[in-house]
């Protein structure tokens, strides 16, 4: 089995990272940073965006398993002294049976920004978010072709269902199981008021509805995808749904969601 590590660069994560090296040499997994067949990610869920977004071009052909070296996360579910038990799993050796690993795949965003300077398409594993740099945003959000409504404030986010936990949370989102192919939009400080009026609520698109927002005069943009930022000055429009692509993980063992969200926010 060909495996990548990549951690958060902290001194446990690098010691981790230095001892999972070790056990996999000893258990026989391969080392491959070109065409790994499972990217181990440690640190925290924000090294898995980092993972994620280093093998973008490679995603639908590997999966990612996250150690978390601080508490459980959403997309890490073994921790730092798990660690031997993890490779014992992915090799099959030591107590543990040889163990294929249950693939569970959660739904990306797909987004293609059209600016004046070009074209271009993305995927993210959280969100896109797209916020003003210079003061309030004027959006025109529409939905499957038709004008939804004008957005004026601070911005506009959207998530994926397993992104729903995290920046969307944080705006009053609803947290979407990653079984429905969906994704969320969710606004961030809009002005309402009996000149300007937005929904309000964040809203669930089905796989086969897509959103398009329109910059609706020059303005200097943030659009952020997980945690990677792109200042823009030219958007026309971004289209967003849901990707045909999917991130896999491989479970070794049973976390379920409901639990990574009980474990995170409550216990
Ligand atoms: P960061 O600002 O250093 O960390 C953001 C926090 O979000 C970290 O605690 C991270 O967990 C957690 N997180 C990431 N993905 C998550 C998920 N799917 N569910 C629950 N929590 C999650 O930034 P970063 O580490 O580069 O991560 C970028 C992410 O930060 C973005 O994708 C966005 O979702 C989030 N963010 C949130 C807010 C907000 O809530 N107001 C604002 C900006 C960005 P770990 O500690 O395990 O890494």
């Amino acid at each position: 089995m060909r495996y990548y590590v990549l951690d958060r660069g902290d001194q446990l994560s690098i010691d981790l990272s230095e001892q999972f090296h070790k056990l996999a040499k000893e258990r026989g997994l391969q080392l491959d940073a070109e065409s790994p067949e499972i990217v181990v990610s440690i640190g925290g869920d924000g090294t898995m965006l980092h993972a994620f977004h280093t093998f973008i071009d490679r995603i639908p052909e590997l999966a990612f398993v996250g150690v978390h070296t601080g508490h459980l996360g959403f997309y890490a579910d073994w921790q730092a002294d798990e660690l031997p038990a993890l490779v014992d799993y992915m090799s099959g050796n030591g107590d543990h049976h040889p163990h294929k690993p249950k693939i569970v795949k959660y739904p990306l965003l797909e987004l293609e920004i059209h600016r004046k300077s070009g074209t271009s398409s993305h995927i993210a594993l959280n969100e896109a978010t797209l916020k003003g740099v210079d003061g309030t945003v004027v959006l025109q959000i529409d939905i499957n072709d038709e004008t939804f409504e004008m957005f004026r404030g601070d911005g506009i986010c959207i998530s994926t269902p397993s992104g729903s936990t995290a920046y969307n949370k944080s705006l009053g989102g609803a947290m979407i199981h990653p079984s429905i192919e969906a994704l969320q939009i969710s606004e961030i400080a809009s002005i309402n008021n009996r000149v300007f009026r937005t929904m309000g609520s964040p809203l669930v698109l089905p796989k086969h509805h897509h959103c398009d927002i329109f910059s609706c005069r020059e303005q200097k943009l943030m659009l952020t995808l997980d945690h990677i930022n792109h200042p823009i000055d030219d958007l026309i429009s971004m289209r967003c749904q849901v990707s045909e692509k999917k991130i896999s993980f491989a479970r070794y063992r049973p976390f379920p969601f409901w639990s990574r969200v009980r474990s995170a926010f409550l216990v």
